[in-house]
């Protein structure tokens, strides 16, 4: 991920005057805010949200015993459990176990932590091939490799017009307008990659450590095929994602899908313990979790600790801090 802060005020005077990106943003700011709003009416959501909040705060309180626990369990039930102090560290491990396992195609799911840590540059660097198989992330890889705009919603700031052209250049095939057509076009070309990756890397919505799993939650089935189907598995995620126990990740569960998309719970939610073991009918030979600080220590016990709490739903990007732009409008 290109760091743009240092041209953040002309690039937003020129984004703001885009007409036709204001519109993308308006239309999914209203759907989000409005489902969002819809669905914590079914729970209490100050409550459940204070509960989240303590739970949060007790993992981050003895971060490094929660780690070690997580370590542990993972490495009793066969995982490889590495720590990366940088995000550059990072992407050298997940490079060193392509390499370890001879891979010559990943197959990849959306992760914010792998964007921090160019790992498709890097890997292609080692000529290996790394395709994104989420939706909005395929989009975006076959548009020259543009970065996501939106931590749940990567490619909202183009629409349907747009993703039209770029499928017709890039697939060599007649133009789609109809979405459900191009899904299927979409799946058409990711198909050969899932049957044919070495490994899958993912990102980490969670870490338990008294289990030793991995979180995932998605809505569009990738991410079991990107667990499934390689033999090596790789999940990269921060430090601060680890909770102590299956109740925590309970009470993250309320909130996380309803705070993201205004969904109860995601379409996918997986549970990952372990590689195959014996007896399994599927999973991989080979899985790592890979924890990233990436400057997150640093922020422990100064004024910006509660950062490290954050769930990545994403809520506070669909919401202006301006009351009448609250309800979406522009
Ligand atoms: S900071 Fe934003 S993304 Fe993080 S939990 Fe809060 S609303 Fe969600």
């Amino acid at each position: 991920m290109q760091v743009q802060s240092m041209h953040f005020k002309a690039r937003a005077g020129q984004k703001l005057a885009d007409q036709r990106l204001q519109q993308n943003l308006t239309k999914l700011s209203t759907k989000f805010v409005s489902a969002r709003a819809a669905a914590m009416t079914a729970i209490d959501f100050p409550a459940t949200r204070a509960a989240l909040k303590e739970r949060r705060n007790r993992a981050l309180e003895n971060l490094d015993v929660w780690l070690e626990t997580f370590e542990r369990e993972a490495t009793r039930r066969g995982v490889t459990v590495l720590f990366a102090e940088t995000t550059q560290e990072a992407a050298r491990l997940v490079g060193d176990i392509a390499r370890r396992h001879e891979v010559k195609k990943v197959i990849k799911t959306k992760s914010m932590v792998t964007e921090e840590m160019r790992l498709n540059e890097v890997l292609g660097q080692m000529g290996v091939q790394s395709i994104e198989t989420d939706l909005g992330e395929y989009i975006l890889q076959i548009n020259d490799n543009e970065p996501p705009s939106h931590i749940i919603a990567p490619v909202v700031h183009k629409d349907k017009e747009e993703i039209a052209d770029l499928f017709a250049k890039t697939h060599g095939r007649p133009r789609l307008t109809e979405i459900t057509d191009m899904t299927r076009e979409a799946r058409e070309m990711l198909r050969p990659h899932f049957m044919t990756a070495d490994m899958g890397v993912t990102g980490g919505n969670f870490v338990v450590a008294e289990t030793g799993s991995v979180v995932l939650v998605t809505n569009e089935g990738n991410e079991g095929m990107c667990t499934v189907m390689p033999r090596v598995h790789v999940a990269v995620t921060g430090i601060e994602k680890v909770l102590p126990t299956l109740e925590d990740l309970a009470t993250a569960m309320r909130l996380l899908p309803r705070s993201a998309t205004g969904q109860a719970t995601s379409n996918y939610f997986s549970v990952l313990t372990g590689p195959r073991g014996e007896g399994d009918q599927d999973g991989p030979e080979h899985m790592y979790v890979v924890l990233v600080d990436g400057g997150r220590t640093g922020l422990i016990g100064g004024d910006f600790q509660e950062m490290l709490r954050c769930i990545r739903c994403g809520a506070c990007m669909n919401h202006c801090a301006q009351p009448h732009h609250r309800a979406g409008r522009p």
